[in-house]
């Protein structure tokens, strides 16, 4: 394994964090009390090639590998504070635009991804009901045919970009009989008849970040809307899954970076009893947590996106990652507030709202709890 950049991968993780650091920050303390998605910045991640990072050239993406791809999103992690946008971000590519460009017709790939990859279209994906959050293939949408569409009736919660999306990713089944194997997968977009956004959900974090409720009410989807075969969504929703768990938060890693650096600049200037605070053993600790959960967290975005190129099975990899990278994060803003003592607290200081967002990170693509018993199977237990 070597995971030593090439100048020109080091170039481009600089230019990232260079252009995050001073395009994508200003007004964040009003966005995120307005909970307000910064469109500005989402096209003008598009024309430093984020959102196509993954996909292929041809289909106006930027063909990066794995390894290449996590590491250009732990350098916007680095330079950017709005986690929102990079959430936003991250659920365009991995619940649409991968499931695309793995399951996709030719015309598809060629309707959809240049507008994904471009910014020009909002996307995200629709799994999610009240009744079926965990347990996602008890889902109780359905999808049923007649003649060259299909009509599609139910309801999703959740969904990151839901109200603002032109596209979106909805999983329904054909026959709930069947179970997993009746769940189909429909590119809906936002014109289609009987499409709608029932309202914006407001959340403790990530605000900037947008989410709506979808109803679809005899919504009528064409039949080359259809993302793969009949009964194929599962296996579709489970590929996206791993892709989604070893990459979305590579951006937290930039940002628990981003956070170990602005406590050590604290720790070392904020005077009490005589002395800096990051001469206490007990601050300098919680510095050293913060650089050893920085340091596992990153070999194992690394490692994992490593094997992917190397074309391995990622499955319980990706749910290591995810579960990993989450809880350090967590732990990492809870840290950085701590050191930070009151003015921690403080929405100006903008340490409170990491840890406001990086919660989310223990309940989205898949809660810890359920990372765990994935790993524990795949143990045998
Ligand atoms: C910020 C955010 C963004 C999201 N974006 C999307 C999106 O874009 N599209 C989408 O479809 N969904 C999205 N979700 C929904 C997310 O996938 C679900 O919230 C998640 O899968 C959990 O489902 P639930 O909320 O219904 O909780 P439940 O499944 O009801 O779980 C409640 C609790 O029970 C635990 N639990 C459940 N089953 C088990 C089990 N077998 N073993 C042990 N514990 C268990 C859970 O871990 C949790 O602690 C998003 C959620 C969040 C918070």
């Amino acid at each position: 394994m070597d995971f030593s950049w090439s100048q020109e991968q080091a170039e481009f993780r600089q230019r990232v964090a260079d252009f995050a650091r001073k395009e994508l920050n200003d007004g964040l303390i009003e966005r995120d009390r307005r909970g307000d998605f910064n469109i500005e910045g989402w096209k003008k991640c598009a024309a430093m090639g984020i959102q196509g990072l993954p996909v292929l050239e041809e289909y106006g993406g930027m063909g990066t590998d794995a390894l290449t791809t996590v590491g250009i999103l732990e350098s916007l992690g680095y330079g950017c504070k709005d986690n929102g946008l990079l959430f936003s971000i991250n659920a365009h590519m991995w619940t649409l635009e991968i499931p695309i460009l793995n399951f996709g017709t030719d015309e598809q790939k060629e309707k959809y991804l240049p507008r994904l990859c471009g910014g020009d279209w909002v996307g995200g994906n629709a799994m999610s009901e009240p009744e079926s959050g965990s347990d996602a293939y008890s889902l109780r949408t359905t999808a049923e045919r007649r003649g060259d569409r299909y009509v599609i009736n139910g309801s999703k919660v959740f969904v990151t970009n839901g109200s603002v999306a032109d596209i979106v990713l909805v999983f329904a089944t054909v026959d709930r009989e069947k179970g997993p194997r009746g769940i189909t997968a429909f590119l809906v977009e936002k014109t289609f008849p009987g499409f709608h956004v029932n309202r914006k959900v407001d959340k403790m974090g990530l605000k900037t970040s947008p989410m709506g409720e979808l109803f679809f009410d005899n919504c009528e989807v064409p039949v080359e809307n259809r993302l793969g075969e009949e009964g194929m969504g599962a296996n579709l929703f489970t590929h996206s899954m791993t892709w989604e768990r070893s990459c979305i938060l590579a951006s937290a890693v930039g940002s628990m970076e981003r956070l170990l650096d602005i406590c050590i600049q604290y720790a070392r200037h904020r005077q009490q009893f005589g002395q800096s605070i990051g001469k206490f053993q007990l601050v300098a600790s919680k510095i050293v947590d913060m650089k050893l959960r920085l340091e596992s967290a990153r070999s194992l975005l690394y490692k994992t996106a490593w094997l992917r190129s190397q074309g391995k099975n990622i499955f319980m990899e990706g749910a290591m990652t995810k579960l990993q990278i989450s809880e350090a994060w967590v732990k990492c803003a809870e840290d950085a507030i701590q050191i930070h003592g009151g003015y921690g607290y403080m929405e100006e200081f903008e340490v409170e709202r990491e840890l406001r967002d990086a919660i989310g990170s223990k309940l989205y693509s898949g809660t810890s709890e359920i990372q765990r018993s994935i790993i524990a199977s795949l143990l045998g237990l």
